[in-house]
């Protein structure tokens, strides 16, 4: 048995700041892994190496036995959008179109007709309890109500690795824990891993696992449970 995504000695600069200096990580299927750290001690900086979104100057990123840190960008895009799913702190719905076309987007993308589209993503804001907000435009929801569209749409692919960075950073910690406790009881049903990037310790409780991140170094794994 291997881990689903690793990272191996990654390294980057950005000029003369270092980011990452030789960090480590893995997570296995379905695992909830809470990447933890200071401010500016390289947590999203390791998130968008794992993710494909940057290449590491040096080291090694291995997603399902493929080497995704020296991919050349073609089918690293391509894995980003097919396997990956996305969530971040602010700004990631598409403001002219309503929540329901917002989660059908990424099925829309990947060529899925729309009936079949947007009956999938009116499950996905079922199950993440906004199937009120369908209709409406990202603006006219609140700020757990967005986040908790925001997860449909990174889930509404089946992602095998959903990457979170400071999901409930915006939220008052009442709308955090609602949108913490549906984004990890949906990952556990279909066995989707999280790569989840907080500084917060009441957000990380929801993690299997932590690792911390200082000085661009993994300086702590707890033991892993191969779920
Ligand atoms: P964290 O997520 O832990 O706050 P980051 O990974 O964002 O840390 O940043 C690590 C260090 O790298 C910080 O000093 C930050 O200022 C720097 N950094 C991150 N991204 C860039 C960038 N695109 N250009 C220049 N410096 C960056
Ligand atoms: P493509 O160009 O192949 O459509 P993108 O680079 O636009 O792929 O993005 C693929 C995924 O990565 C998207 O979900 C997007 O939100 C995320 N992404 C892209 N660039 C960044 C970035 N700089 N920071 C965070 N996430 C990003």
């Amino acid at each position: 048995m291997t881990p689903l995504l690793s990272g191996v000695d990654l390294r980057k600069a950005f000029g003369k700041t270092t980011a990452l200096d030789g960090a480590d990580f893995e997570i296995w299927p379905g695992e909830v892994v809470a990447v933890m750290g200071p401010s500016g001690s390289g947590k999203s900086t390791l998130l968008h190496c794992l993710a494909g979104i940057i290449q590491p100057d040096s080291g090694t990123v291995t997603y399902d036995g493929r080497d995704i840190a020296t991919m050349p960008d073609g089918p690293r895009s391509a894995l980003r959008r097919t396997e990956f799913g996305f969530v971040f702190q602010f700004g990631q719905l598409v403001t002219e179109l309503t929540c329901l076309e917002n989660v059908a987007l990424p099925l829309r993308l990947a060529g899925v007709k729309r009936a079949v589209a947007e009956r999938q993503a009116r499950e996905w804001l079922e199950r993440l309890e906004v199937g009120s907000v369908a209709t409406k435009r990202p603006g006219e929801v609140s700020g757990g109500q967005g986040q908790r569209v925001a997860v449909a749409r990174a889930m509404v692919t089946e992602p095998r690795v959903l990457f979170a960075d400071e999901p409930t950073g915006a939220l008052d910690s009442l709308s955090g824990e609602r949108v913490m406790n549906l984004l990890v009881s949906t990952a556990k049903q279909t066995e989707t891993a999280i790569v989840l990037v907080t500084h917060e310790a009441r957000v990380a409780a929801y993690s299997d696992r932590e690792v911390t991140v200082r000085d661009g170094k993994t300086i702590s794994f707890s033991p892993v449970t191969r779920p």
